[in-house]
């Protein structure tokens, strides 16, 4: 019997700039009638061209987005969020983006029009009282007509669900659909969608939006009124306690959640080398299929489609060609650094950096390189940091 797949009817689609995008099988169209364009036409759109800018009304009406950075730049979901805002701002809408922790990414290019920087606020400091306060005073600055945060557990889904309780302000939550007119999200145990009008605030799910936009905003830095500011900063935490953050041996971190890894591959012959310069790193080991079918290391450091799927600011391959598979379990990693011997391998497509060499004199050249450079540094961080844990109270 022939066997026929199943989509599910009720799901819902991806916003893009050129309208709504319903994955079908084998087929990907644009439905919205206004913007039937070509698959050819969207992907010159988000070639790297230069890319016009999206025109509006200063003054008219803004949406505000509020998210925290990492370490200067925006993840995927929290640029999906501007995204979102960016494509449904009308000719007299302006986006602003609200920033808890420092920006280093294009704000332009993220679609934001106006961007206010929160530095103090950065990720790593537990301070969900003085994002919120921060965010109120944002929304007093600007009077925006809509909200919109990503829903994550790392801030912003907190931030956003305190200030919609505390300003008594309506609001969606896990929204997996969004346009112009409504938002929806799963009712019924998944079985259904509830849409409704905008409400004030939109707590986005990741992959709801496409975050490539034809366009880019204005990108105009502003700072928050300084009264604005010291307001947010002395918002009194009188019930949180910032624990700090404690280093943990990055063998015991999961490959899903490491921020450093470093991984073999098939041209990695000395294992015991490779061991050593994750040591010195204080890297998490990850390796290719290859590798773990040849016996070096255990099917839990398999990383790719059959493997696991990591998102580490760096991820250094040693010797792996980057096949297709091993690339499906890298997609989200910020930096890939390849070292290999052949220019041509896949992985120098995909790697930000590429060094032609040979695996083994490159690993024992960097883990000599890194303690030479900790023997020097090592003295006086012991004696700024005292101990691996922070423990302080803020105040
Ligand atoms: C269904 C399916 C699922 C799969 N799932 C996964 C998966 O989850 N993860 C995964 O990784 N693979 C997976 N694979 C396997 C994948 O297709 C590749 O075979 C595998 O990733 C190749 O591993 P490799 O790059 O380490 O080895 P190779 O393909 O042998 O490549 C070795 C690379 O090292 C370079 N090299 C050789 N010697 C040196 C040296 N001395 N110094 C520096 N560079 C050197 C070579 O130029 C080459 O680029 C899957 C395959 C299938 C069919």
């Amino acid at each position: 019997m022939k066997t026929v797949k199943r989509i599910d009817p009720r799901r819902p689609f991806i916003i893009a700039a050129s309208g709504l995008r319903r994955i079908t099988l084998g087929d990907e169209r644009v439905a919205d009638g206004a913007a039937q364009t070509s698959h050819a036409a969207l992907r010159s759109a988000h070639a790297d061209a230069p890319k016009p800018r999206r025109a509006y009304e200063a003054g008219t009406r803004t949406l505000l987005v509020a998210t925290h950075s990492d370490r200067g730049a925006l993840d995927e979901h929290a640029r999906q969020a501007v995204a979102a805002a960016a494509i449904v701002a009308d000719a007299k809408t302006e986006v602003v983006l609200l920033v808890f922790g420092e920006l280093t990414d294009d704000a332009a290019a993220l679609g934001a029009d106006k961007v206010v920087e929160l530095p103090s606020l950065a990720r790593p400091v537990f301070a969900p009282d003085q994002a919120l306060a921060a965010l109120r005073e944002c929304v007093a600055a600007f009077s925006p007509a809509h909200v919109l945060l990503p829903d994550n557990a790392t801030g912003d889904g907190d931030v956003g669900r305190r200030y919609a309780a505390q300003a008594n302000a309506s609001i969606a939550t896990h929204v997996v659909e969004i346009d112009a007119a409504h938002v929806a999200c799963y009712a019924g145990a998944g079985r259904s969608l509830a849409s409704r009008a905008w409400p004030d605030v939109i707590l986005l799910d990741p992959e709801t939006v496409s975050s490539k936009l034809p366009f880019i905003g204005a990108g105009e830095r502003i700072a928050l009124p300084q009264t604005s500011q010291e307001a947010a900063a002395s918002a009194a935490p009188a019930r949180y306690r910032d624990g700090g953050t404690t280093q943990l041996d990055a063998a015991q971190v999961a490959l899903e959640e490491a921020d450093f890894i470093i991984s073999a591959g098939n041209g990695v012959t000395d294992i015991a080398a490779f061991e050593a310069l994750a040591r010195v790193l204080g890297a998490a080991v990850g390796a290719s299929r290859v590798a773990v079918d040849n016996g070096h290391f255990t099917r839990d450091k398999q990383v790719g489609a059959t493997g696991k799927t990591v998102n580490a600011s760096v991820y250094i391959a040693f010797g792996i060609s980057g096949a297709v598979q091993h690339l499906q379990g890298i997609k989200d990693c910020r930096h890939v650094i390849a070292v290999n011997l052949d220019a041509s391998a896949p992985i120098a497509k995909r790697a930000n950096l590429t060094v032609i060499a040979d695996a083994q004199p490159a690993m024992a050249a960097l883990t000599s390189v890194v303690n030479e450079a900790k023997q020097a540094h090592h003295a006086p961080v012991a004696a700024a940091t005292g101990a691996n844990v922070r423990e302080d109270v803020t105040a």
